[in-house]
């Protein structure tokens, strides 16, 4: 039975090793004013950095530069797009991490009006985007956040008075992702197993979520096959290009499927923990993983009327277990188990690591959304979620 759904567009995808090669050809549609934006460890001192800026020069284009070497706050964004306001820059390329493509998206956003970000971002500001940006290529160089292919873009302000909201606007969908999994060789294991487990939170959580479509579903059950198949040899031996490229491609659905589908609760917790302390995404997502999914199997096995979503539960976890023959009740439950010990293996830290402390868990639990999470889970649900990666 096929349910009414909706889906928004996808950018003009070109995938595969090597395809960065593709880029000043692409930047040309657009013209020659390019404003390229580039993370802290920077991709410009590797061979491939080297090269291509090497060729964007002797083909004429007239090449502005920016950085970024954390998450993105408003003022990042603000003091980008103040220096460019006026530069008649056509096209804007982000090159690098998630943190990267989102002050990419936003700056291509806001350059054109040179108002402060803040005031557009969802539930902390009252304005609403019109729509109207400058082109956004986005090239990523981690496996996990799938921004190249969301319609928003995620920025954060540390404090007491923290948030971590997105801009969004459908028109923001990158015009172009250019995803060449070469470019993740040079992750290191950690940034590898965090942005890993990112997209893999993506996928899981929007295929369960209560939003998912047969559209969506057909695209996050092969994401996840990737996941099983590509996360862990991708961490073990980061040289092995098919599972950088299983990797990336999951990755790269999982922006699709989040942005049509939405996400559960540990983004939800995300969101909250992001604007309260500086700790990495990937890690939140990652480290959350298991105590969320664990929460929610055993909730889907008491209410037994939730039966869509404990049988989603055991065909994901069918593509992680070995086991044959088995019921759903257990590859979901086998699966959450396999969550936690994956957690185990990639080394993920604890939130208590990053200073969150179990004083801290009321607070953050106030200001977390369940999202479209497939179950409903309560205040002691969610402490106790929480709780248990501190
Ligand atoms: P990141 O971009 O913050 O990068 C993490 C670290 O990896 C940085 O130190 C960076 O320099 C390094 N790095 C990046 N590429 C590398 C490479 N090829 N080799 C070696 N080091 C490399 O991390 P991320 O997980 O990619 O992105 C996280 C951000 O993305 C967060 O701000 C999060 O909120 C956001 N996000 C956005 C969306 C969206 O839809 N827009 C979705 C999920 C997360």
């Amino acid at each position: 039975m096929v349910e009414s759904f909706k889906f928004s567009r996808v950018p003009q995808i070109i995938f595969g090793p090597g395809k960065l090669k593709e880029l000043p050809s692409v930047i040309r549609k657009y013209g020659s004013s390019v404003l390229i934006i580039t993370g802290a460890r920077s991709f410009e001192s590797t061979a491939r950095g080297k090269g291509l800026f090497r060729e964007l020069e002797s083909k004429q284009f007239a090449i502005h530069r920016a950085r970024i070497q954390n998450e993105p706050s408003p003022a990042d964004i603000d003091k980008i797009t103040g220096n460019y306001l006026k530069k008649n820059i056509d096209v804007v390329v982000a090159i690098g991490g998630g943190s990267v493509m989102d002050t990419g998206k936003a700056v291509s956003a806001m350059i054109l009006s040179g108002e402060g970000v803040k005031d557009y971002l969802e539930g902390v500001g009252t304005k609403v985007h019109s729509g109207i940006k400058l082109p956004f290529i986005a090239v990523p160089t981690t496996s996990g956040t799938g921004s190249e292919t969301t319609n928003n873009a995620v920025i954060s302000e540390i404090g007491e008075k923290g948030f971590k909201k997105s801009l969004r606007h459908d028109n923001f969908i990158p015009d172009y992702a250019i995803v060449d999994p070469e470019l993740t060789l040079s992750c290191d294991p950690e940034i590898t197993a965090a942005s890993g487990m990112d997209a893999f939170s993506q996928l899981l959580e929007s295929y369960l979520s209560d939003k998912a479509s047969i559209f969506t579903d057909s695209l996050a059950v092969e994401g996840l096959r990737c996941i099983s198949m590509c996360l862990l040899k991708a961490y073990k031996d980061g040289n092995y290009i098919e599972a950088r490229t299983g990797m990336a491609y999951a990755a790269m659905v999982s922006g699709i499927t989040l942005s049509n589908a939405g996400l559960g609760v540990v983004h939800g917790f995300a969101s909250a923990l992001g604007g309260y302390t500086e700790i990495p995404h990937g890690i939140v997502c990652g480290t959350l993983m298991g105590s969320a999914n664990r929460k929610n199997v055993d909730v889907l096995c008491k209410e037994h009327k939730i039966k869509n979503a404990l049988i989603k539960y055991g065909i994901a976890g069918k593509m992680f277990i070995d086991n044959k023959g088995k019921s759903d009740e257990y590859y979901a439950r086998a699966f959450a188990d396999h969550i936690e010990e994956l957690i185990t293996i990639l080394k993920l830290p604890r939130l208590g690591d990053f200073g969150i402390k179990t004083e801290h868990a009321d607070k953050i639990v106030d200001s977390t959304s369940l999202k479209n999470n497939p179950v409903s889970l309560s205040r002691a649900d969610l402490l106790e979620i929480i709780l248990n990666r501190i």
